[in-house]
């Protein structure tokens, strides 16, 4: 008598040893909460939008029982954070963001499109698992290891290798589209920018520059000006470009 796991949508691209087991179940010989189960089955928690057996939903501290099949599903967004569930009790107040290495990028163009996103290179494995806990925000990365940690509440496991289709991705994922704020936030130290007078900033702005914008933003962290120029166009256009194919 086993317990058996079907794993629906792509968590079933997540399996440990996919290229041996190319049907999406799971037999299991041994009795623990579905969270330890599912996890040991490669698939984070944090990709679980439900799991279902018997007609009912389960939390991840459910055990079953042998001969039992539970369904686990993969999250349908927009995921709101906001809202509590059987599987993600504790609500977040802000979708506010800490990403690994393997997406740094990403964090410049969530800071870009105005989202508070924490992000430091000297960081390992426990410490970002730490801030994500900690701070309450969701974590971004391409680790599935990582997404495990106890410590992680909310995540999301990025499936794109391209930056902007990854903000694309986590902006579909949480249902963003209408949170964006372009060019509010510094893409380099995550401090959120302010308005600054021209006067206050003449001296260090090259002669051109000087001649054709009036309006200027300053980060109070690292000192950076900032002004509305042909960079901020072509931004646009790319983010224009990858949120097309969004509903
Ligand atoms: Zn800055």
């Amino acid at each position: 008598m086993n317990v058996r796991l079907i794993f629906h949508g792509d968590l079933a691209d997540m399996l440990n040893g996919l290229h041996r087991f190319p049907e999406p179940c799971r037999d299991l010989s041994r009795l623990a909460p579905v969270k330890d189960l599912v996890e040991s089955r490669g698939v984070p928690h944090t990709e679980v939008g439900s799991i279902v057996s018997g007609n009912r939903n389960r939390s991840f501290q459910y055990i079953p029982h042998w001969g039992e099949t539970l369904d686990i599903h993969p999250h349908k967004p927009p995921v709101d954070v906001s809202r509590p569930s059987l599987l993600f009790p504790e609500p977040f107040d802000r979708s506010a963001f800490v990403v690994d290495v393997n997406v740094a990028r990403l964090a410049s163009l969530l800071r870009l499109t105005g989202f508070d996103t924490l992000y430091d290179p000297h960081w390992g494995d426990a410490q970002i698992a730490d801030v994500a806990g900690k701070d309450r925000r969701i974590l971004l990365t391409r680790d599935k290891e990582l997404l495990k940690r106890n410590r992680v509440l909310w995540g999301h496991l990025i499936r794109s290798q391209h930056p902007w289709e990854q903000l694309a991705e986590v902006i579909h994922f949480f249902g963003l589209k209408d949170r964006i704020e372009l060019f509010t936030r510094c893409p380099k130290c995550n401090v959120p920018l302010v308005r600054t007078d021209k006067g206050d900033v003449i001296e260090r702005l090259e002669p051109l520059t000087r001649l054709m914008y009036e309006r200027f933003t300053r980060c109070p962290g690292c000192g950076q000006v900032y002004w509305s120029g042909s960079h901020h166009s072509r931004i646009r256009e790319k983010l224009a470009a990858a949120l097309v194919n969004l509903q």
